[in-house]
């Protein structure tokens, strides 16, 4: 489904990703780990086109996502190309940038009705739905700043999931988060990933939840992948020594 091809992004004179080679098939969950500063969160930049690539290519669906084709030549994707393909892909950020001044229910609705053009009673008994898969049914009418941080980001992962879209992007959800509304969150995302087949692709710190709902593990190191394996391979029996000296450091 994503296919990373020799992508080299650089900020200056640093590189963050060095030809990174990767893919993800449908409706598998990745996890990135690795210590900070080595490229995780940029990976789910790109994806969400905040970033451009320096050099390599993105693609999605055998189609390309970084460039796009004139004639038989790959050039780098325009604005409106990048828009386009966005919209299949659906992230929720460490800070939950929820619409302050609207309600619960209008924060879901908005980029369906505004950006997809589904009809506003579809997308209300959407957004009905979503809240009641997060746990918060109760709260449709509610303004984010009477809910908590925890209850904000559930909201984020409904917001995101209203936009239907094929892959799910996760940033270290539950970093700003007070330690006891992380469980809550993870058990909401444990739930999309057992109900749904949506594709994930999660940069977390929380190992525990990187096991049980990852199918694979990335561990990344100065902008390249050090290691990758099943869950039970990289926590349970790390080959490369930089593996094991971040899992300590972690866990
Ligand atoms: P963390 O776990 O701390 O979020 P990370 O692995 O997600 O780390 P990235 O956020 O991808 O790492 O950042 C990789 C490197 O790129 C860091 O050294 C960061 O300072 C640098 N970087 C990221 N964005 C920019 C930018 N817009 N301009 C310059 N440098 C940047």
């Amino acid at each position: 489904l994503i296919v990373f091809d020799q992508v080299v992004k650089r900020f200056g004179d640093l590189t963050v990703l060095d030809h990174l080679d990767f893919s993800v098939a449908p409706g598998e969950r990745v996890t990135l780990i690795g210590p900070s500063g080595s490229g995780k969160t940029t990976i789910l930049r790109l994806l969400m086109t905040l970033e451009k690539v320096t050099e390599g290519h993105i693609w999605i669906q055998g189609e390309p996502f970084s460039h796009m084709r004139r004639g038989s030549a790959l050039v780098p994707a325009n604005e409106g190309h990048l828009r386009r393909r966005r919209k299949r892909i659906g992230m929720v950020f460490q800070q939950f940038n929820l619409f302050p001044n609207m309600t619960v229910r209008k924060n879901i609705m908005e980029a369906p009705v505004h950006v997809l053009g589904v009809g506003k009673d579809e997308a209300a008994q959407r957004a009905e739905e979503l809240l009641e898969l997060v746990g918060l049914g109760d709260k449709i009418d509610a303004h984010p700043t009477q809910l908590s941080g925890g209850q904000q980001q559930r909201v984020a992962i409904a917001r995101a999931l209203a936009m239907r879209p094929e892959i799910l992007l996760l940033d270290e959800v539950t970093s700003a988060l007070d330690p006891e509304l992380v469980a809550g969150v993870l058990d909401v995302l444990r739930e999309v990933a057992e109900t749904t087949d949506i594709t994930m692709l999660c940069v977390t710190h929380e190992m525990g939840f990187a096991r049980d709902v990852s199918h694979r593990v990335l561990m990344f190191d100065q902008g390249r992948i050090a290691e990758e394996g099943p869950p039970e391979q990289i926590f349970g029996d790390p080959r490369e020594e930089r593996t094991k000296s971040f899992l300590k450091s972690v866990l």
